[in-house]
């Protein structure tokens, strides 16, 4: 692949974190992720995981000087020399602005948007099981890992999101629909979005975002 960059947009629970875990390892370049840079920040009580906390608990979108510098420097490491994928970012048009002034013309963009109706995805993130060694994602009855607690891919602890609460996920869906739907329109205005069903299996799910990006993955 060449320098492109793949922007996995959805709300949250539809899938985005497992099929960027999954795309990125077989397109062998990195999955960039806000909230699991944040939830690093937050594990490693960083002045910045300190600073987002307190949006994060309550599925507020930490502002964009933080999210952008952080994104930044993380995008600027010689990994994503070869390209990278974002998954989390942008959330907001001003996030989108920041990544088109930042990229070149050398650099192409491939935006896919995963659909899930809004009753899944309280259902989806009230069973979600996060690793805490990998970014692997488990889910307590669609995905169950065999030994329970523990992650198949890499033997670490599961552990529940803070604000996979299904009150914290209702707010989040509201700034979704606020914030970051938006950004969907920003791109089809620009070179078009790829839409996926994100509602169907993970695998069913892969294969079309690997359609739409053109990817030999
Ligand atoms: P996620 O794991 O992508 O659902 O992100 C978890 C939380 O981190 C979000 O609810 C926000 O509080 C914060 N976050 C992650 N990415 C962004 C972003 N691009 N802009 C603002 N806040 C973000």
């Amino acid at each position: 692949m060449g320098a492109s960059v793949i922007v996995l947009l959805g709300p949250p629970g539809a899938g985005k974190g497992t099929q960027a875990a999954r795309l990125a390892r077989s397109l062998g370049v990195p999955h960039v992720a806000t909230g699991d840079l944040f939830r690093e920040n937050l594990a490693n009580d960083t002045e910045l995981g300190g600073k987002a906390r307190s949006y994060m608990d309550s599925g507020a979108l930490v502002p964009d000087d933080l999210v952008v510098d952080m994104l930044f420097d993380r995008v600027a490491r010689d990994d994503c020399s070869g390209g990278y994928l974002l998954d989390g970012f942008p959330r907001n048009v001003a996030q989108a602005e920041c990544l088109v002034q930042r990229l070149d013309n050398s650099w192409s963009l491939a935006v896919v948007v995963l659909n899930v109706p809004d009753e899944q995805i309280i259902e989806r993130a009230a069973g979600r099981l996060l690793c805490r060694s990998c970014t692997n994602i488990h889910h307590v009855t669609s995905a169950q890992p065999k030994v329970e607690g523990i992650c198949d891919a890499c033997g670490g602890e599961l552990y529940r999101r803070e604000d996979d609460r299904p009150e914290v996920v209702r707010d989040r869906l509201g700034v979704f629909y606020k914030e970051t739907r938006p950004v969907v329109e920003f791109y089809e205005t620009r070179g078009g979005v790829c839409r996926v069903d994100g509602s169907r299996s993970r695998d069913q799910v892969f294969d079309a975002i690997v359609e739409c990006i053109g990817a030999n993955a």
